[in-house]
């Protein structure tokens, strides 16, 4: 018995639109083929000088030269969905957003999740997830008890214990992903670099100084700002030194190193979770007053929330400067976070208009994780910057396929170029670990574009071959023309 979400779709009854102009039903075109433009031009010459002409070519031709598009359907979107996911289903993947690893691989993210009230969807209670695990693994139970997680958990346990790349690059097949992002505090030896592409985090630079105040904000704070601390510590030994330098210009250079290192051993792109600690407006404040502050409390004390707000401020934008010189794209988590104390209003993707709409940045690529959500209606129109893209992870798995659909729709119909899948497939339990984060991800954003895609089909809008061309582009084509390819 199949228990997935699927998505109920719109075919519009032929009664219903009998009045309707109607386009050329089964080609789902809104341009005529040469064939039917050939055949309305012989039928206007055979009824040339019956002085009906002019108005049957005022009202054919530019018809079907020039077909428009409709509020409501008018092809049959069932089948326009069916052909299109069948060319859809082999579509090799790029996963632009992913924290590939095993349960208790502490290096998997640089935070970890609090409790939380999770939505509906992600919850253990949700069938599908038993679907998952099934085509995965071959679970043979259905439900999550704790006697049968356990068989989970000891499956797991015995593919980290065998060692080798083999285990995830068969969770890629098994998905249909032919590349995932790596977004993790360090590569793990059982990822395959050649296809798992490392995205390191960049957040820890934000808080050198004494992080008392920020830490007692909420029981989340508490969590997430002891961690950031491990992770500048982790990159102040990379660097071979104890304390914090001396310097304001030394701080900036030990940034610029990490950076510089981290790519050669093949970080493709910079992540900021700064939505979890602090508001996403990034003011402009001048180098001085970032280097005073630094002067002041480098050694110890406990800066004003002002005083470290203007020295994040202007360490973010360094770090985005850097990103532009040296390649180095800047991905965002954009969306409403794990824990019950993400602040909507301080993550509010459009607080980073002034930063991505800034001339000085042009050279810099800007990922916006997670497309904004809820805010994915205001995303899209950041994304008319040329160096602007948008992700759809964990979308995917907040929301079930019959309103995924709408989102990519929304974003189909006005940037479709800039688009991007990504799962944020992460390892949160024994039943949703990062293995069906990617199952679950890949299978309801193929869904929801197929449906979304169809749609426009039969709304007059694209044709189905355009309608190919974006789901090549969203699910692998947009995102891996921003990086350079895998080393061999
Ligand atoms: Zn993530």
């Amino acid at each position: 018995m199949r228990r997935e979400a699927h998505l109920t779709l719109y075919s519009g009854s032929r009664e219903h639109y009998a009045e309707m102009p109607r386009l050329p039903v089964g080609s789902g075109t809104t341009h005529s083929t040469p064939r039917s433009q050939e055949d309305s031009v012989i039928a206007a010459r055979k009824i040339a000088g019956s002085g009906l002409v002019s108005a049957f070519l005022c009202i054919l031709l530019p018809l079907a030269a020039h077909p428009e598009s409709h509020a409501l359907p008018q092809g049959d979107v069932q089948a326009i969905y069916r052909r299109l996911m069948q060319k859809i289903e082999p579509i090799k993947i790029f996963d632009h957003h992913a924290h590939p690893g095993f349960g208790d691989d502490a290096d998997v993210d640089a935070q970890s999740a609090p409790p939380q009230h999770l939505p509906l969807r992600a919850r253990e209670t949700n069938p599908e997830l038993v679907v998952a695990v099934k085509a995965l693994f071959g679970y043979p139970y259905s439900d999550f008890s704790e006697e049968h997680v356990h068989w989970l958990g000891e499956k797991s346990a015995a593919a980290e214990k065998a060692g080798g790349i083999g285990y995830w690059d068969s969770i890629l097949d098994k998905c249909g992903i032919e590349t995932s992002v790596a977004n993790r505090v360090a590569m793990s030896n059982y990822l395959d670099p050649k296809r798992f592409r490392w995205v390191f985090f960049v957040d820890s630079f934000l808080f050198p100084f004494d992080n008392k105040l920020v830490t007692g904000e909420n029981p989340d704070e508490g969590v997430y700002i002891p961690l950031q601390e491990k992770v500048l510590h982790r990159y102040m030994q990379q660097a071979g030194i104890a304390h914090l330098p001396d310097t304001f210009e030394g701080y900036l250079a030990f940034i610029s190193r990490i950076l510089e290192e981290n790519q050669k051993k093949g970080g493709i792109a910079q992540k900021f979770e700064v939505a979890y600690f602090r508001s996403l407006h990034f003011a402009d404040p001048p180098r001085e007053v970032a280097a005073d502050i630094y002067r002041k409390y480098r050694s110890g004390g406990v800066p004003t929330p002002q005083e470290y707000t203007a020295f994040q401020d202007y360490i973010f934008r360094y770090l985005v400067t850097e990103g532009g010189r040296l390649h180095l794209p800047v991905h965002l988590h954009t969306a409403v976070g794990e824990g019950d104390y993400f602040s909507l209003q301080k993550g509010n993707v459009l607080n980073l208009e002034n930063v991505v709409k800034d001339p000085r940045y042009l050279e810099t690529t800007f990922v916006l994780i997670h497309g904004g959500y809820p805010y994915f209606r205001q995303v899209i129109w950041l994304a008319a910057m040329k160096n602007v893209y948008i992700d759809s992870s964990e979308i995917e798995v907040l929301l079930y396929p019959s309103e995924l659909k709408n989102v990519l729709k929304l974003w189909l119909e006005t940037y479709p170029e800039k688009i991007t899948f990504g799962t944020d497939a992460y390892p949160y339990s024994a039943a949703l670990g990062s293995e069906v984060g990617y199952w679950l991800g890949v299978r309801s954003a193929r869904d929801a574009l197929a449906a979304a895609l169809a749609e426009m089909v039969a709304a007059g809008e694209i044709t189905e071959a355009t309608a190919l061309k974006f789901a090549h582009g969203y699910l692998h084509d947009n995102a891996v023309g921003l990086y350079p390819p895998a080393s061999r």
